[in-house]
């Protein structure tokens, strides 16, 4: 994504802001396990880590950095800016490209809900793991509400 708006604008920080955008968005899954290995007491594994199974044992998805709203608001912040300064309204726009297709392809390669992906709502259900991940649920067509998405893709 970052060579792509490297190769549209010639601009070498706006192509670095868009590629930093994908990385940074996913630094909340760190802090999570992070905080998971904190206050469970336990050791962190790279296996656990990557598969995302933390997340079930928690009971919670939290993953603040990443949000409909957050895109909305880059957006608009972009848009705000290309009258006021250009240069700065570039980079922005760089880095809202990379950061909203980060979510679009989290969106399409994930088994997640589309709400799921919005923090507002994500914070109404307390971050209820299972309530997030109820498109796996409703695709396993038991509405267990005890049932937890166990499956590596299923997250964010
Ligand atoms: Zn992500």
């Amino acid at each position: 994504m970052g060579s792509s708006v490297w190769a549209l604008t010639g601009k070498a920080d706006a192509a670095v802001l868009c590629g930093m955008a994908n990385v940074i968005s996913d630094t909340d899954h760190l802090l999570e396990y992070a905080a998971y290995c904190v206050k469970y007491r336990t050791k962190p594994e790279l296996r656990e880590f990557m598969s995302g199974e933390y997340f079930a044992r928690k009971g919670t998805l939290g993953v603040v950095f990443h949000a409909h709203e957050y895109v909305a608001a880059l957006v608009i912040a972009s848009a705000m800016l290309w009258k006021k300064n250009q240069r700065l309204a570039q980079n922005l726009t760089a880095f809202t490209a990379g950061y909203g297709m980060h979510m679009l392809l989290d969106l399409i390669g994930n088994d997640c809900t589309w709400r799921g992906y919005s923090i507002l709502y994500r914070i109404r259900v307390r971050f209820d793991e299972v309530t997030i991940c109820s498109k796996k649920r409703i695709k396993r067509g038991n509405g267990n509400e005890s049932q937890k998405c166990v499956d590596s893709n299923a997250y964010i």
